[in-house]
């Protein structure tokens, strides 16, 4: 790796997707570290919600709130555009040669595998607005001429979780050809990746893009494999109320901890899909935004390929989990359908050198579950709609929509 290291301070940083789950406590870290933050989003995910009939547990504040609060609490400024980067070219662009950002981090995609698959208008919205999104940063940055880096939260989810048990690589796998003539020459690949959802295709979508745009236009790529997020607030969500972070916990976007830590504390059954036996990777939210600020240090150098890392700290078997959070924040676990085609059983073992060489110290969910229990998910019980906890998407028509089974 021949990357450029670069401090974060005074750099300044669009955050796209910057009002959501991982965007707006990366803003505000970076913001915190010293970096002059622009936050771009269309706003699509509190719409969504409105679609959904569904809300954060956490009471999240509107934009203008949430950067007057951050304003009074800590002196800094975060700059915030409306501008929906998959339609609205002109104006993404425009800002990008007023502003002149060093850097770009990308979290604005429509991210819920089961609202992806909920009907033909999810898929067909997802593959727009994601691919679109993407082509779009990617295109701006060329026509702006600008040496802009980019980092993109790409997902642990392009693997497909059936390695064979090897090693998840990071991003590039090696092969041999035979040539015609009989000799074997080494080649490095990207990594053949196996989505298991329309939004989980369009993330593999991305990295062909990115592949395309770095060999074109040398343009300084670094995509961030991650793995699930838990977790609500970080240092700097805690400074105020109005800063909070959202917590969603309904079937689309609830992310498989925080849907059972938040069951838990509504004594709600932890509800396991299909045999639990899936094993997947985790991340704290605190640990996001330290490896973003970490990877925004060590940008590629032009004549660099993509830079692909995983971004997890450990990884969890779902019916341990289920029994973990039982056993610590009380309650049942009850196994129901999977409304998702996957296999019922998978091991996974990740490489993660970036992170482990930078002494990423994690938050690990021994150390970290309990306080997230108390702290969040009972605080807020009360404002649960019980209602909207079941998984209703499912992956195929034979599938009917509405609470999955019990086994
Ligand atoms: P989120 O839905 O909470 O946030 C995404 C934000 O992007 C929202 O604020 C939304 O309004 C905005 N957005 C979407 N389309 C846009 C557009 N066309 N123009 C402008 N803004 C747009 O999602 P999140 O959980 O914060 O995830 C962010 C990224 O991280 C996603 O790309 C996702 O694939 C990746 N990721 C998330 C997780 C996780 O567990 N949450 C895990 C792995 C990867």
């Amino acid at each position: 790796m021949n990357s450029t290291t670069k401090k974060t301070k005074s750099q300044k940083i669009f955050v796209l997707g910057g009002d959501g789950f991982c965007g707006w406590p990366t803003s505000l870290h970076l913001s915190n570290t010293g970096c002059e933050v622009v936050i771009v989003d269309n706003l699509s995910r509190r719409n969504i919600d409105n679609e959904l009939e569904a809300s954060s547990l956490t009471p999240i504040y509107p934009m203008s709130t949430r950067i007057e609060a951050w304003k009074e609490k800590t002196g800094r400024t975060i700059t915030f555009h409306r501008i929906d980067i998959a339609e609205d070219y002109d104006a993404f662009l425009q800002l990008i040669k007023d502003e002149k950002p060093d850097a770009m981090v990308h979290f604005a995609e429509q991210r819920s595998a089961p609202y992806s698959m909920k009907s033909p208008r999810h898929k067909r919205y997802t593959v727009d607005n994601n691919i679109n999104a993407t082509h779009n940063v990617l295109c701006a940055i060329v026509e702006s001429g600008l040496d802009i880096h980019l980092v993109h939260l790409g997902t642990m989810g392009v693997y497909g979780y059936g390695t064979a048990g090897m090693k998840i690589p990071e991003g590039y796998l090696d092969v041999e050809v035979t040539t015609e003539q009989g000799t074997r020459i080494p080649q490095e690949i990207l990594y053949p990746t196996n989505p298991g959802s329309v939004y989980h295709m369009t993330k593999s979508q991305d990295q062909l893009l990115f592949q395309y745009y770095n060999k074109n236009d040398r343009l300084r790529i670094t995509d961030l494999h991650q793995g699930i997020v838990w977790g609500t607030n970080t240092a700097e969500t805690k400074l105020d109320d109005r800063l909070i972070n959202r917590f969603d916990y309904d079937g689309d976007y609830g992310t498989v901890l925080n849907r059972f830590l938040m069951q838990a504390a509504v004594d709600y059954p932890i509800t396991v899909h299909g045999t639990g036996g899936q094993t997947r990777a985790f991340i704290h939210i605190q640990d996001t935004v330290r490896c973003i600020e970490i990877a925004l240090k060590h940008s590629p150098a032009p004549e660099d390929k993509v830079f692909i890392f995983n971004q997890m700290t450990e990884t969890h078997r779902i019916k341990d989990l289920a029994h973990l959070v039982a056993e610590l924040a009380g309650g049942d676990v009850a196994y129901v359908d999977n409304p998702r085609k996957e296999a019922a059983e998978n091991e996974l073992h990740v490489t993660e050198d970036l992170f482990l060489s930078k002494k990423l110290n994690p938050i690990t969910l021994n150390n970290g579950l309990l306080q997230e229990v108390t702290k969040v998910a009972e605080k807020y019980a009360g404002r649960a709609d019980k209602s909207k906890i079941p998984a209703t998407s499912t992956w195929t028509d034979e599938q009917q929509p509405g609470i999955p089974k019990p086994l």
